[in-house]
């Protein structure tokens, strides 16, 4: 174990070059370790990131600014993180988010309805109750309990057209849309190029001046999901995973093939074991597509990681995935992670 964990710390940092503009593959490794600094998924977390680098910039708290991130994206509308996403079948939007913090303090909210900030419930669990995660009409009681505004008629005019579109055919399919690849050119943040767009996971981590990691997971889930389904998102372990001394991860994609193999936790470990944050990224995907390879084909999962050296690295197992590093004020850079399928 020492021996592993002193290979782990010799390991380089990354170095972020100033432009935001998309790179492929991998950010560039020096010996320098970098702190603070946030990592989160997809183009759509250049903006979450600036809102927590406000915070880590002036020495703030890592679970401060995981926390201030996910609001800014669950705050907007038409989106499909918060209530701004696509509903369930059924026309509910039902929300997962989970948080975690340096002590391994965790709280999640599952199959939450009409509350529009999953994340600051989840942190309220974590830090006012004895336990971990609250689903439903308790983890909705629980937010109304704490002040959080009940809020009506939450379905969003985007959401409303696309559940129309998907009452057409009501064909239950419970797969998250594969990206289709755009060019740096093309590429609109947060859009997909077919319209397709029924799922985009905020997952963030941070690690602050002190050198302490947050994260943070947030999502509608799945869009035209069976009314009750709980993905990855809020499973400590599945859509995120911390542990201050070593990194912390998180997921977005198809959540039961993530629940499947414990996912980010399982990244962690491996980078415990010395792996790389990509690395480890890659061999969990490859554990994912193990399991079903020709099912594999079908959907899409993405892993984002960071070491405590803020090494980052991601993998997916389609092409298409993003994600988005800030450490400087110079307003972050999106990264395509390298992929399994090409
Ligand atoms: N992981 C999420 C879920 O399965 C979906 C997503 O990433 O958008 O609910």
């Amino acid at each position: 174990m020492k021996s592993s964990r002193r290979k782990f710390i010799k390991q380089a940092a990354v170095i972020i070059p100033a432009a935001s503009i998309l790179q492929s593959c991998q950010p560039k490794m020096t010996e320098k370790i970098i702190k603070p600094i946030v990592v989160s998924t997809w183009d759509s977390g250049l903006e979450v990131n600036k809102v927590a680098w406000q915070i880590l910039r002036t020495n703030g708290k890592a679970i401060d600014a995981v926390e201030k991130g996910a609001n800014s994206i669950e705050d907007t509308i038409n989106c499909c993180v918060g209530l701004g996403g696509n509903p369930d079948r059924d026309g509910f939007v039902t929300l997962d988010a989970c948080i975690m913090d340096e002590k391994q303090n965790c709280g999640s909210v599952a199959f939450l309805q009409d509350i529009k900030n999953p994340i600051s419930v989840a942190r309220k669990i974590m830090e006012k109750t004895p336990h971990v995660m609250l689903v439903g009409d308790g983890a909705k009681k629980f937010a109304i309990d704490n002040g959080f505004k009940e809020e009506s008629d939450v379905l969003s005019d985007d959401a409303k057209a696309e559940y129309a579109k998907w009452l057409e055919k009501s064909e239950y399919k419970p797969q998250i849309n594969i990206e289709k690849r755009q060019n740096s050119e093309t590429k609109v943040p947060g859009k997909l190029s077919n319209g397709d767009f029924n799922h985009d996971t905020m997952g963030i981590v941070a690690i602050d001046s002190n050198g302490d990691l947050s994260g943070a997971c947030t999502t509608s889930g799945m869009g035209f999901k069976m009314h009750g389904r709980v993905g990855d998102s809020p499973i400590i372990g599945g859509g995120l995973f911390i542990d201050n001394e070593i990194g912390g991860a998180t997921s977005s994609g198809q959540g039961e093939e993530v629940i499947r193999i414990c996912g980010t936790h399982l990244v962690v470990e491996l980078m415990r074991m010395g792996k790389t944050p990509m690395d480890a990224c890659k061999t969990a995907v490859e554990r994912i597509i193990n399991v079903n390879p020709e099912k594999a084909k079908t959907f899409q999962v993405g892993f984002l990681a960071i070491n405590k050296n803020g090494i980052v690295g991601g993998y997916s197992v389609q092409p298409g995935f993003t994600y988005s590093v800030t450490s400087d004020d110079s307003g972050g850079q999106v990264f395509e992670a390298d992929s399994h399928f090409k």
